[in-house]
C-alpha cells in the first residue's frame, strides 16, 4: 500500500473529474428560437389571457404534469418561490404552526415565517433522514395547519404514513422535491403523493433552468391559488372573481420563456440523467461495500432513489479516526471536479447544521423589534421550542453523515475506480491517520 497523499506520498489522482454539465445543442437550439420571438415572458399581472404566461411557460408546465402524472403543474422562478406559494395556497397563517424538517435546504424551514407562521422542527427518521411520521405525530397540535416534508438527498420520506396522520387531522402536506425529481414511491412520482409538491430547477440539481421551479398539485384550486400568488394575486382577484382573499397577496414568481423552453428540453433528459446516476451508484457501491468504518445508504422498501448527493455513515468510534481527518485524508487522495475547481474533491461531512440552531430560530427574530413575531406575537397561543436536543437524530446524523458527489455522469467507471480506490486507501491507513492525528494534537 502506498503512502496517503496527507502524509506526504502520491494521491490516487490529480486530473480533474468531469463537470456535471447537462445543458448543450437543444437548450441552445430552442432559446435560440424564443430569442427570434423577441417575447421573453408574456406574463400580464392583470386578469387576461396572459395572465398565464407565454407559449413556452404553459407548454412547459404540461409537459411537466404529464412527466410526473399531476393534474397540474405551475412554473415559478425558483424552489423557494414555489415553497412560499405552496404555503401561502395552503392557507397558512398568523398563530399557525408548520412541521417542517431541521435536516435540509433553510428555505424549507423558513417558508412558514413569510406567511408569519410559526416553524416546529420534527425529527428524521436516521435511515432515510426525511422527516419520522411518529415525530410529526408528536409534535401536532391544534395550530398545525400544514406539514412541509423534504425527500431530502434522493429519496422519499414515508409517505402513506404521514398522509394518513395529516388527514386524521386535516393537515395540507407538501413535498419538497427540490432533490428528487424523478424518484418514485411505490410506483407513483414524489410531488404527487402529498396535496403539492414543490421542483427546483436551480443550477445544482439534477435538471436545471440556471434558476427555476414548478409546484406540482393534483388539485385544481390549490394550483389556481398557487398561479395567483406567483402573478400579482391582488390586482386579479376582483376581475377574476376570487371570493377567497386569504393570502391573496401576491409576488412576482413567474418563470421566464427562455427558461421555459430550456426546462422543455431538461425534462426529455432528467431519466437518462437519473439512470446513470443510479447505475454509477450501483458500481461504485459494489467496490465500497465493506470497507470498514463506511455504512452504505439505505433504500426504503417502495422507493426508487435519485442520489442528489451519496450519503454513508461514518463510524469515527469503530475507526478511531475523525471524521474531520477522514474528510482531509479523501481531499488529499482525488482532484476536483471541472468547473467546480475551488471546491476541491467534491466530497464533505455533515450536510447542514440542524436548522433551528440558527440565530433567527435562537434569537427568535424575524419580523419587527418589539413584536417577535411571529414566535412570540399576540396571535400565536403557542411556544416554540429551539433547544438543543428537540431533534437528536438530526444531530447525529449531522455529527456523523459523509456526502459525495463523486458519481454524478458523466463520470465513467474509470472515474468510479479512483473514487473506490482513495476510499480503500484511506480506509487502510486507520493506524497511520490515528498517529497523525496524535501529532497534530500535540501528545505524542
Ligand atoms: C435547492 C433546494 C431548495 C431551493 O431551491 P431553489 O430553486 O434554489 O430556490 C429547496 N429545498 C431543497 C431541499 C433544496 O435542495
Amino acid at each position: 500500500m502506498s503512502s496517503l497523499a496527507l502524509l506526504g506520498g502520491d494521491p490516487v489522482r490529480t486530473k480533474l473529474f468531469p463537470a456535471y454539465k447537462v445543458i448543450g445543442a437543444e437548450e441552445a437550439e430552442a432559446v435560440q428560437k424564443v430569442m427570434e420571438t423577441g417575447v421573453l415572458s408574456r406574463f400580464l399581472g392583470a386578469w387576461h389571457d396572459d395572465f398565464y404566461g407565454g407559449p413556452q411557460v404553459r407548454a412547459f408546465e404540461d409537459e411537466w404534469a404529464l412527466a410526473f402524472g399531476a393534474a397540474c403543474a405551475v412554473s415559478v422562478n425558483s424552489a423557494t418561490s414555489g415553497l412560499y406559494a405552496a404555503i401561502g395556497a395552503a392557507g397558512v397563517g398568523p398563530g399557525d404552526e408548520v412541521i417542517v424538517s431541521p435536516y435540509t435546504m433553510s428555505a424549507s424551514a423558513v417558508a412558514p415565517l413569510i406567511f408569519n407562521a410559526v416553524p416546529v422542527f420534527a425529527d428524521i427518521d436516521p435511515k432515510t433522514y426525511c422527516l419520522d411520521p411518529e415525530s410529526i405525530r408528536a409534535r401536532i397540535t391544534p395550530r398545525t395547519k400544514a406539514i412541509l416534508v423534504v425527500h431530502i438527498f434522493g429519496q422519499a420520506a414515508d409517505m402513506d404514513a404521514i398522509m394518513k396522520i395529516a388527514d386524521e387531522h386535516g393537515i395540507i402536506v407538501i413535498e419538497d422535491c427540490a432533490q428528487v425529481p424523478f424518484a418514485t414511491q411505490n410506483g407513483k412520482s414524489v410531488g404527487t403523493l402529498g396535496h403539492m409538491g414543490v421542483f427546483s430547477l436551480n443550477y445544482h440539481k439534477h435538471i436545471h433552468t440556471g434558476e427555476g421551479g414548478v409546484v406540482t398539485t393534483n388539485d385544481e384550486s390549490l394550483a389556481d391559488r398557487v398561479r395567483l400568488i406567483r402573478n400579482h394575486a391582488e390586482s386579479v382577484v376582483a376581475n377574476k372573481g376570487t371570493a377567497d382573499l386569504i393570502n391573496m397577496v401576491g409576488f412576482n414568481f413567474r418563470l421566464g420563456e427562455v427558461e421555459a423552453a430550456i426546462g422543455r428540453c431538461q425534462l426529455k433528459k432528467g431519466p437518462d440523467l437519473v439512470a446513470k446516476r443510479q447505475w454509477n451508484v450501483g458500481y461504485l457501491e459494489e467496490r465500497l461495500d465493506g470497507i470498514p468504518g463506511l455504512e452504505l445508504p439505505h433504500v426504503s422498501e417502495g422507493n426508487t432513489h435519485v442520489y442528489y448527493v451519496h450519503v454513508m455513515r461514518y463510524d469515527a468510534a469503530a475507526t478511531g479516526v475523525s471524521r474531520q481527518t477522514f474528510i482531509k485524508a479523501m481531499k488529499a487522495e482525488l482532484p476536483a471536479a471541472e468547473l467546480r475547481e475551488a471546491e476541491g474533491a467534491l466530497i464533505g461531512g455533515g450536510y447542514v447544521r440542524p436548522i433551528y440552531l440558527q440565530p433567527m430560530f435562537q434569537k427568535k427574530i424575524a419580523y419587527g423589534s418589539a413584536t417577535r413575531c411571529p414566535f412570540e406575537c399576540p396571535h400565536y397561543d403557542g411556544s416554540a421550542d429551539y433547544s438543543e436536543g428537540i431533534c437528536p437524530e438530526t444531530e447525529k446524523a449531522h455529527a456523523t453523515v459523509l456526502t459525495h458527489e463523486l458519481m454524478r455522469p458523466p463520470m465513467t467507471e474509470a472515474d468510479l475506480d479512483d473514487v473506490a480506490s482513495a476510499f480503500a486507501k484511506v480506509a487502510e491507513s486507520y493506524p497511520a491517520l490515528r498517529d497523525w492525528e496524535r501529532r497534530q494534537s500535540g501528545e505524542g
